[in-house]
């Protein structure tokens, strides 16, 4: 199970995104709705995508909030 953790990453890759109003506490940019998706890689190759829905900032890349 050791090698597991090397073996398996994720990607986060943002689909679309929009403004939205708030600033990002870490850098005070600008916070924008965003399509996220999510794909765990297991050697390099994707075998689960997971499509969720965040805050985040347009400047920093933080994550403010999450949904689902
Ligand atoms: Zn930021």
């Amino acid at each position: 199970m050791v090698f597991f953790c090397f073996l398996v990453d994720q990607q986060r890759k943002v689909k679309s995104s929009k403004p939205a109003a708030g600033i990002c506490s870490r850098c005070g940019g600008g916070a924008s709705v965003a399509d996220m998706k999510t794909a765990t890689r297991f050697i390099f190759v994707p075998f689960y995508w997971k499509s969720w829905r965040a805050i985040i900032c347009t400047f920093c890349g933080a994550v403010l909030r999450s949904y689902g």
